[in-house]
């Protein structure tokens, strides 16, 4: 998993990084003078206070590479070999200008607007007669050419511009060389402007075979527009278009035109050119870093995706791990629960005699500790009483054994019935054997519930006729500790000869004794009896 971790942040660092590099590249700009004067040209003081008197001429510069290009439309900065030579003469004669921004219209419509006089200058135009109607063209500073345009695949070879009547030729309305490519094609078809796609998609209809377009436009556009199935496959060098600025037809302007072919003469913008001509490898450059950052940003996405997926699946996995985990503690809290349940169910087993239901012998024992115990802190008188059933054997022998068991169960009712202190305890001390254990009870009291207990159960029969097929009887051994030195063991067996007394006696009956600071445990000890 850390793995994974490792290779998604190197491939963050390495996208990042690529980002950076790509973005400080793309700000690298040149800043050398690109025109320059071959010779000084001469400008009277008098021509120079003109035109500095002269207000702000508004020029209106349009995207036609390369000799306009929009560099920054927000910032209102142009680029292009045009705004190179206007900006070069204006700053040498001091003409005050300013670039009206009009992004996005087409040569026809601003013509329109220069036609309305909605500004003073156009640049670029390319001369051709009918625009020269329309007002005062300079002499030219640039020419451009048109190309001819096929589709890759077709494979054409043009040699000579008159090869084109062989072929379906395409051109765009309006355009300079329409007069010039209808003398050399006569079924030349007419394409409206609509950024050059007219023209690009008759060609890929297969409408025509092809098109004359400006050789730099294409150029930028194989790129901007992604045409790499076209080509150019031809330079009209026959017909250059000849590049100048148009004014407003004025007195003033046509001293101004005047002045600025003077400069147009003298200037040397081979740099400019150089410069600007060589867009298509900017747009290259700029295509295959616009292509490289959308890599990019598909990778990031990608990757993003993936620690998406890898972090979801982490966190299901985690949720199912902790739901386990939750159900696995249940179970966990159940079993012990049921464990702990089986534990005091086997406990109470451990210390319940099975037929009765009453604590046995172990269980007796282990209370008769605590209470003698209790008796050595306290002096409190510790009773016990030894039952003992009478002639059960004949009730074995003459009803069985089940039915005897029934006996022993309704006594063991009797007995649990007497034992009102939640202290007292009565438990099977073996066979037909039950003793009671009475902390805090004298002899009178401990005699009291023994004669108590032989009569309840004298008249069980009487209760139970259906399961007890006759009377029966108990005889009782009572001990009472009251201040002898005497231990336990000593005490349940003062109680077991109080039983034999008893049985000797004729049965039915309840024989005591009270273990007190005159008797010796070990000695014979003085005898009480009652029925
Ligand atoms: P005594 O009055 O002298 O005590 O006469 P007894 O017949 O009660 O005395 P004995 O000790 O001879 O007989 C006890 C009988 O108790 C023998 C035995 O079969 C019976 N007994 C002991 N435990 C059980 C028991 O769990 N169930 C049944 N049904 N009988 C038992
Ligand atoms: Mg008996
Ligand atoms: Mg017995």
């Amino acid at each position: 998993m850390s793995q994974i971790y490792r290779v998604i942040a190197l491939q963050f660092a390495l996208a990042i990084s690529a980002l950076c590099i790509g973005s400080v590249c793309a700000g690298q700009q040149s800043t050398a003078p690109v025109i320059s004067l071959r010779y000084p040209v001469e400008i009277s003081a008098e021509e120079r206070a003109f035109v500095q008197a002269l207000p702000t001429l508004q020029v209106s510069p349009y995207q036609h590479i390369p000799p306009v290009s929009f560099y920054d439309a927000q910032t209102e900065s142009f680029q292009g070999i045009s705004v190179d030579v206007f900006r070069f003469i204006a700053e040498h004669i001091g003409l005050s200008y300013h670039f009206v921004v009009d992004e996005g219209l087409y040569v026809d419509k601003l013509i329109e607007e220069f036609e309305q006089g909605q500004f003073d200058t156009l640049i670029p135009v390319s001369y051709n007669p009918e625009r020269a109607k329309l007002g005062l063209f300079t002499d030219t500073y640039y020419e451009g050419f048109y190309a001819l345009i096929t589709r890759k695949a077709e494979q054409i070879q043009i040699s000579s511009p008159e090869q084109l009547k062989q072929y379906r030729v395409g051109v765009i309305e309006k355009a300079a060389a329409v007069p010039y490519v209808q003398s050399l094609v006569p079924q030349l078809k007419t394409y409206a402007f609509n950024d050059g796609n007219t023209l690009y998609e008759a060609l890929r209809a297969n409408d025509i075979d092809i098109a004359v377009f400006n050789q730099s436009v294409f150029a930028q556009d194989r790129y901007r527009l992604e045409l790499f199935d076209l080509e150019d496959i031809y330079t009209l060098y026959d017909y250059p278009r000849a590049y100048g600025f148009l004014f407003q037809n004025s007195t003033d302007n046509t001293r101004l035109v005047d002045i600025f072919n003077r400069y147009i003469a003298a200037i040397d913008s081979s740099r400019s050119v150089r410069q600007h001509e060589n867009g298509e490898q900017r747009l290259i450059s700029k295509y295959i870093e616009q292509q490289n950052q959308q890599k990019l940003l598909w990778l990031v996405l990608l990757l993003g995706a993936a620690v998406l997926i890898i972090v979801y699946r982490a966190y299901r996995s985690h949720q199912r791990i902790a739901a386990e985990l939750v159900r696995s503690h249940q179970r966990i809290v159940r079993q012990h629960e049921a464990l702990q349940e089986a534990n005091r169910r086997l406990e109470h087993l451990s210390r319940t005699d099975v037929l009765t239901g009453l604590s046995n012998r172990r269980d007796f024992d282990e209370r008769f500790n605590i209470e003698f115990s209790r008796h050595q802190r306290s002096a409190e008188p510790l009773s016990v009483l030894m039952v003992d059933i009478d002639f059960f054997k004949h009730i074995n022998d003459d009803y069985g054994h089940a039915v005897g068991d029934v006996y022993l169960q309704k006594i063991a009712e009797v007995l649990t019935a007497m034992m009102v202190r939640s202290t007292d305890l009565v438990a099977r001390y073996g066979g037909e054997e039950f003793v009671c254990l009475l902390p805090e009870t004298d002899s009178d009291g401990a005699v009291n519930v023994a004669e108590q207990l032989r009569k309840a159960v004298m008249v069980l029969h009487a209760q139970c006729a259906d399961v007890l097929p006759r009377a029966i009887t108990v005889s009782v051994g009572v001990a009472t500790l009251q201040g002898a030195s005497c231990n336990q063991h000593q005490l349940v067996k003062q109680a077991d000869t109080q039983l034999y007394r008893a049985k000797d006696s004729g049965r039915n009956c309840v024989r005591s004794i009270v273990l007190d600071h005159s008797v010796q445990c070990c000695e014979p000890l003085p005898l009480r009896s009652s029925t």
